[in-house]
C-alpha cells in the first residue's frame, strides 16, 4: 500500500468545478492583482473566524511580518516564541529587527509553557507570540492574562489552526486567530486550508490593526497615489483568493474528517507500548492539522513506515534556538530542554480530511511490529 503525508487530489476532486469556474472567472475579468475575490474571501474569512477586519497577504510569513510592523515592533524590541515551531514564527520577528526570545513548550500539548513566559519578559519586550501548533490552540486565557499584567500585545501564530477553538473563562467558544490583537493564517497548499500556491491572511479586530496591515502590504499605498508609509508587496494573489473562497466553504467538514482520522487513530494507536498518542486538552477543539506520536526509537520506526509505503515528516527535528541561522542569539543545548526532546521523538503521521480507517489500520500494524522488533 502506499499512503501519502497528505493527498490534496482527494480534496480537490470534491471541488473540481467549483475551483475551474473560481479560476476561469478571475482570467475572463482579468482583475490579477486586488481583484474581487480578495475582497470577498477577506470578508468570508473574517466571518469564519469570528473577527471584524482580514487582509489577504503572500504567505503566512507575511502575515505574521506585517502584524508586527503594524503593532510598532522593531529593532530593540524583543518578542516572545516557542522555541518548537516552524521557523518562520522566528523569521518573522527578525524580518522586524526585533530580536526572538524562545520560550521553552509544554510536554503534553507541545504549545508554549505559559508558566515559563514571565521569566523571558524584560523591558523590551514587546509581544507575546504562541503558535498553535498542529492544530491544538496554545493556552490563550492565560497568556492574555499575562499580556494584560505585562502591557504586550498578542500575535496569534495561527498557520496551523484555522477553525480551531478554544473554550474561554467567559464560557465561549473562541476561533484561534480572534484572541490576540492579530491573527495570522498561511494558506501554504498542505495546510487546513490551502491554495494553489502561498498565500496568507492577518485577522483583527481593531481598525488600526487593519488600517496598518492595508497598507504596508500593498507599498503603504492609502489610496491611488498616496504612499504614508514605506510598505511592501505581500499582496494575496485574486486567483489564490478566488480558490480560496471555494476551498473555505469545506474547511468545517474537513476539519471534521481530520478529527474523525484521528479519532480512528487513537484507537487503533492507544495500545501500542512505545507510542505516544497527541494529546488534546479538555477545552479546545482541536483541527490536526498535523498527527504527531511520539517513540523513542525514531530512525527505526521512520524507516520502517517508509519502506512500506507510508509518507511520514518530521516537524521539527531541529527547534529553532539551536538552527544555525540564530546561532548569533547564543542560545545553546539545555536551554529548552522540553522542545530538545519532543524534537527527537516526534514523528508525523500521514493526516488528511480524506484518510481511510483501512489506511490507518496499515499504518498502526507497521508501527506494533516496528516497536515489537
Ligand atoms: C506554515 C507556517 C508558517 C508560514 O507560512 P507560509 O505561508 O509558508 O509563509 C508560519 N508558522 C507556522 C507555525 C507554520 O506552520
Amino acid at each position: 500500500m502506499n499512503i501519502p503525508f497528505s493527498d490534496l487530489n482527494a480534496q480537490h476532486k470534491e471541488i473540481r468545478k467549483e475551483i475551474s469556474k473560481a479560476i476561469t472567472g478571475v482570467i475572463e475579468r482579468g482583475d490579477f492583482i486586488l481583484g474581487q475575490d480578495v475582497a470577498l474571501f477577506e470578508k468570508a474569512f473574517a466571518q469564519f473566524c469570528g473577527v471584524n477586519y482580514a487582509v489577504g497577504v503572500s504567505s503566512g510569513t507575511s502575515a505574521l511580518f506585517l502584524a508586527l510592523r503594524a503593532l510598532g515592533v522593531g529593532p530593540n524590541d524583543e518578542v516572545i516564541v516557542p522555541a518548537f515551531t516552524y521557523i518562520a514564527t522566528a523569521s518573522a520577528v527578525s524580518y522586524t529587527g526585533a530580536k526572538p526570545v524562545f520560550v521553552d513548550i509544554e510536554e503534553d500539548t507541545y504549545n508554549i509553557d505559559v508558566s515559563k513566559i514571565k521569566k523571558a519578559i524584560t523591558k523590551n519586550t514587546k509581544v507575546i507570540m504562541p503558535v498553535h501548533l498542529y492544530g491544538q490552540p496554545a493556552d490563550m486565557p492565560k497568556i492574555l492574562e499575562l499580556a494584560r499584567q505585562y502591557e504586550l500585545k498578542i500575535v496569534e501564530d495561527a498557520a496551523q489552526a484555522h477553525g480551531a477553538k478554544i473554550k474561554m473563562p467567559s464560557g465561549a467558544w473562541k476561533p484561534v486567530g480572534s484572541i490576540g490583537d492579530a491573527g495570522c493564517f498561511s494558506f501554504y497548499p498542505s495546510k487546513n486550508l490551502g491554495g494553489l500556491g502561498d498565500g496568507g491572511l492577518v485577522a483583527a479586530n481593531h481598525k488600526e490593526i487593519f488600517d496598518s496591515v492595508f497598507m504596508l502590504r500593498n507599498c503603504g499605498r492609502k489610496s491611488k497615489y498616496d504612499h504614508v508609509v514605506v510598505g511592501y508587496n505581500a499582496r494575496l494573489d485574486t486567483l489564490q483568493a478566488a480558490v480560496l473562497r471555494e476551498k473555505l466553504k469545506k474547511l468545517t467538514p474537513w476539519n471534521r474528517m481530520r478529527q474523525n482520522a484521528a479519532k480512528i487513530y487513537n484507537k487503533y494507536l492507544g495500545d501500542i507500548n512505545g507510542v505516544i498518542i497527541p494529546y488534546a486538552a479538555p477545552d479546545v477543539q482541536h483541527v490536526y492539522h498535523v498527527y504527531a506520536i511520539r517513540v523513542k526509537n525514531r530512525e527505526k520506526v521512520y524507516q520502517a513506515l517508509k519502506s512500506k509505503g507510508v509518507g511520514v515528516i518530521i516537524h521539527y527535528p531541529i527547534p529553532v534556538h539551536l538552527q544555525k541561522a540564530y546561532e548569533n542569539l547564543g542560545y545553546k543545548k539545555g536551554d529548552c530542554p522540553v522542545s530538545e526532546k519532543i524534537a527527537q521523538e516526534i514523528i508525523s503521521l500521514p493526516m488528511f480530511p480524506h484518510l481511510k480507517e483501512s489506511q490507518i489500520k496499515y499504518i498502526a500494524n507497521i508501527l506494533r511490529k516496528a516497536l515489537k522488533e
